[in-house]
């Protein structure tokens, strides 16, 4: 049996892998932090937002603009604060100028992100708007205004997780509906956690999508840079600290 301690070590290992990334150049070139993502590495509740934007940028953590905020207070709504749960993104590097992520810095990305669900071990996975819907759905036709407010048990690499896909923070920022329904779909997530996990799949059904620790330790640090070159961002320390 895999011990908390032991997962949270293994946490730390895939953010100093994911903190020297070099895999999407025009992001490294840009970027002054890398978001890993923050907050309690045992989390029942995990949200996974899009990428991180100026304010995240600078800080080094997930969701500390007013979309954060107006997370922060829904997670209030429902008794529960940001060391409760963990907040992550699908990409880890600020897009120039806040684009869309590409498709190709998402695949670059996304073993980060299913290293992060193996090790927490969430019962509740929370999508925040499109972009992390669709990859974790793997689907990337359906989109947030139909799926969002519906739970669904879904197998991500080596685990069952409970899927509830909600519409992202910063869309409600400007749209009161959009809040009303967020607000809404948020109060159910109590209800959520206080069911049974969903029954983890048998290791020969595993899908093989989250690559093995070594093979990712290995990619990566084929990106590093060569001692003496442009070396990663010094973490800061609340990054590292909520893990
Ligand atoms: N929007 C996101 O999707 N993630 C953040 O961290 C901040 C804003």
């Amino acid at each position: 049996m895999v011990t908390s301690e032991s997962r949270r070590g293994q946490l730390k290992a895939v953010y100093e892998q994911a903190r020297g990334c070099t895999r999407c150049p025009q992001l490294v070139a840009a970027r002054q932090t890398v978001v890993f993502g923050a907050g309690n590495a045992d989390a029942d509740l995990m949200f996974v937002g899009e990428a991180p934007g100026a304010n995240e940028d600078k800080q080094g953590l997930p969701f500390v603009g007013q979309a954060g905020k107006l997370l922060e207070q829904l997670l209030g709504e429902i008794g529960l604060e940001r060391g409760d749960v963990f907040i992550a993104n699908v990409l880890k590097c600020r897009p120039p100028g806040n684009r869309d992520p590409l498709p190709g810095e998402i695949a670059n990305c996304q073993d980060y992100l299913y290293r992060q669900l193996e090790l927490i071990q969430p019962k509740v996975v929370c999508t925040l708007g499109n972009f992390s819907t669709k990859l974790l759905r793997a689907d990337p036709g359906t989109g947030i205004t139909r799926l969002h407010g519906r739970d669904e048990i879904r197998t991500i690499g080596p685990r069952a997780v409970r899927l509830f896909p909600l519409y992202h923070p910063a869309a409600a920022l400007y749209t009161r509906s959009l809040l009303d329904v967020l607000r809404a779909d948020f109060a159910r997530i109590p209800e959520l956690l206080a069911l049974e996990p969903p029954p983890q799949p048998e290791p020969e059904a595993v899908e093989d999508v989250v690559p093995e620790p070594e093979e990712l330790v290995e990619e990566v640090a084929e990106d590093r840079p060569p001692a003496g070159e442009a070396q990663p961002d010094e973490p800061p320390d609340e990054q590292l600290g909520l893990f």
